[in-house]
């Protein structure tokens, strides 16, 4: 397994890296430029570099700051909507390289590519009802991206007003089991929703959402033998992050 995985590391080569369309100054560059200012100075590098055609994204600063970028343009509805024709399915037809993995509820109204104006093999993407990464298949899907594919960021995607955390907190409330296998969904979010009960009741939903994902961010962190090394030699990073439903933003959770 080691073996394997230091080979696969050989391809962490700028060739393998994904390169992307920054795209010509636009309005929708600018909108995505402001808005990512705050995020980080790597986010600051790719709005000033807005005049570049084409960026490498090879280490999780400029993987974050592309991700908050194409969100940004998703909000203001100036979408690129780069990398999603003819040329492009070709282009990947024969390898794919996608920068960052993104861990996210199934949730229809969740839409990685969307919801980050990213195009076809830019997102390795995981989707389960209330984001979790407990089970080995999410972890595997995800370490694969990692040790094979060359994505340098995980970003745990939670959202607003999320089902599978509601019936986590109605679990811990006393509600009875769920039917079928809905319940396997709903018991590695009970931590979370177990963690916010001395909030008023109205907060409790959020609260929950939001550390459902840094529970699972952080226990994506801690994953041997595959992740963990990676964290600590700075070449991945994972993020939580929460989605408005309404207003499209996604927000980075410490
Ligand atoms: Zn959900």
């Amino acid at each position: 397994m080691g073996g394997k995985v230091d080979s696969e590391h050989t391809h962490r080569s700028f060739s393998r890296r994904n390169l992307f369309q920054i795209g010509a100054v636009t309005a929708g560059g600018l909108v995505a430029g402001s808005a990512v200012a705050a995020c980080s100075s790597s986010a600051q590098d790719v709005a000033a570099s807005s005049t570049t055609t084409t960026m490498a994204v090879n280490n999780p600063q400029d993987a974050l700051a592309r991700l908050m970028a194409g969100n940004a343009r998703f909000v203001s509805g100036e979408v690129l909507s780069q990398g999603q024709d003819a040329t492009r399915r070709a282009a990947v037809s024969d390898t794919q390289t996608p920068y960052a993995v993104i861990l996210s509820c199934s949730d229809s109204r969740v839409a990685p590519e969307i919801v980050f104006d990213d195009g076809i093999g830019d997102l390795f993407i995981a989707r389960v009802a209330g984001n979790t990464a407990t089970t080995p298949i999410v972890q595997g899907t995800i370490e694969y991206a990692i040790s094979s594919l060359g994505s340098v960021l995980i970003m745990v995607l939670g959202h607003e007003n999320c089902g599978a955390v509601k019936a986590a907190l109605g679990s811990v409330h006393g509600d009875p089991p769920p039917p079928g296998q809905i319940g396997a969904f709903v018991e590695p979010i009970i931590p979370a929703a177990q963690s916010v009960q001395s909030l008023p009741s109205d907060q409790q939903l959020n609260a929950a959402i939001q550390q459902n994902a840094r529970n699972q961010c952080a226990l994506l962190k801690s994953l041997q033998p595959i992740i963990a090394p990676e964290i600590s030699s700075g070449k991945v990073n994972v993020v939580a992050a929460e989605y408005e439903l309404v207003s499209g933003k996604v927000l980075l959770l410490n």
